[in-house]
C-alpha cells in the first residue's frame, strides 16, 4: 500500500443536493473502506459551496443517513460553506503568482468562437481570450492559466515528445490504471470563481484536500475527468497531490449515472445491511458471510475484502 498507516487520510465528500442514493452510498463505502483498511482517519466534508444547488435539509439527512450505515468520521465534518476565507486566500495566491486572469467572456461568445470539447463531455474548450486582458469588458469569471502545448519547445527544436508536453497530465488511478489528459486541447483555462459569485467546485476541492491532509481520494469514476486539472491546481499552489482511485460509477436501467437528475431512490436508513450488501457486490467485493447478521460483521468482512479486491486491480 502507498502510504504509511499512520500517514493515511481519506474522505468521503457528499454535494447537499439530496438524500444520499446507492451511488453515494458505493464512493462512501469504497472511501470508508479504503481508510479502514489502511488502518487511516476517515473524514466527512460537505459540499455545500454551490449555494444554489443545495438542498434545505440534506445535510442533516445525509449525516443522519451516514451514521445509520455504521459511517462514522474520525473528525468533526467540515462544511465547505464555512470555509470561503480559504478559497479566497487560494485566489489571492494564484493571483499574486500570475496564474489566474479575469475573464470577461460569456458562455455564447465562447461558445461562438469555439469547437465544442471532445465527444466526452460539452464543455467548452476556453479559448484563453482574456489572457492579455479583458478587451473593454466587466471581469465575470476568474480562470486559471493551463499549461500551452507548444510552451515546451520552440520552433525549429525537435519534436516535443509527449513526455514533455507540459499541458499533459498524467496519473495512475489505483483503480483505473495509468489515466492522461491534454488541459490545453481537452480542458482549456477552467473557472475558479464563478461568474454568478460561487468558488468553482475545482477550486474547493483542491484547497479542501490540501487543507485537510488528505492522502487519499476515493470516489466515483464520474470525477476521474476532473482529477487532471484538480493535480494542475495542486501544482500552481505548491501542494501535494493525493493518490486517487475512482470507483465504477452505478448507472440505472438506462445506463445513467444515478443522480437526483436521474431520479436515484433514497437509501433506506431503516435497512443498512441489504444496500451494503449490495454496494459490496458493485465493488467487487468477494465477502466471506453472505447474509452478515449486524453492520460490524459486514464491517469485518468487507475491509478484509476490500484488501483482497485491490491485490486484483490492474493498478495493484
Ligand atoms: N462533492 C462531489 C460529489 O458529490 C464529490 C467531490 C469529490 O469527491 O472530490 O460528486
Amino acid at each position: 500500500m502507498s502510504a504509511t498507516p499512520q500517514g493515511y487520510r481519506g474522505r468521503f465528500a457528499p454535494s447537499p443536493t439530496g438524500p444520499l442514493h446507492f451511488g453515494s452510498l458505493v464512493s462512501a463505502l469504497a472511501s470508508w473502506l479504503d481508510a479502514r483498511a489502511h488502518g487511516g482517519v476517515w473524514l466527512v466534508r460537505v459540499e455545500d459551496i454551490d449555494g444554489p444547488r443545495t438542498v434545505p435539509g440534506a445535510v442533516e439527512d445525509i449525516l443522519a443517513t451516514l451514521a445509520a450505515f455504521g459511517f462514522h468520521a474520525d473528525e468533526p465534518p467540515e462544511w465547505q460553506s464555512r470555509r470561503i476565507d480559504l478559497y479566497r486566500a487560494a485566489l489571492d495566491r494564484l493571483v499574486a503568482s500570475g496564474h489566474v486572469y479575469p475573464c470577461g467572456c460569456t458562455r455564447k461568445e465562447i461558445a461562438d468562437s469555439q469547437l465544442r470539447a471532445h465527444q466526452r463531455n460539452t464543455t467548452l474548450i476556453y479559448p484563453g481570450t482574456c489572457r492579455d486582458g479583458l478587451h473593454g469588458k466587466p471581469a465575470r469569471a476568474w480562470r486559471l492559466c493551463v499549461p500551452d502545448e507548444e510552451s515546451a519547445h520552440e520552433p525549429g527544436d525537435e519534436p516535443v515528445s509527449v513526455h514533455a508536453n507540459p499541458a499533459l497530465i498524467r496519473f495512475d488511478d489505483r483503480w483505473q490504471g495509468p489515466q492522461h489528459q491534454n488541459l490545453a486541447t481537452e480542458v482549456g483555462d477552467f473557472v475558479l470563481l464563478r461568474a454568478d459569485g460561487q468558488w468553482a467546485y475545482q477550486l474547493a476541492v483542491v484547497v479542501d484536500d490540501a487543507d485537510q491532509r488528505i492522502t487519499h481520494v476515493v470516489r466515483g469514476a464520474d470525477l476521474l475527468d476532473s482529477t487532471a486539472r484538480q493535480i494542475w491546481l495542486q501544482q500552481c499552489l505548491g501542494v501535494p497531490t493525493p493518490a486517487y482511485l475512482h470507483v465504477p460509477v452505478v448507472t440505472n436501467a438506462e445506463g445513467e449515472k444515478l443522480s437526483k437528475q436521474t431520479g436515484a431512490q433514497a437509501l433506506d436508513a431503516s435497512r443498512p445491511l441489504e444496500a451494503l450488501m449490495a454496494a459490496a457486490r458493485h465493488l467487487g467485493l468477494d465477502l466471506h458471510d453472505p447474509a452478515p447478521a449486524t453492520l460490524a460483521a459486514f464491517q469485518f468482512d468487507a475491509i478484509d475484502a476490500w484488501q483482497r479486491r485491490l491485490a486484483q486491480l490492474p493498478a495493484a
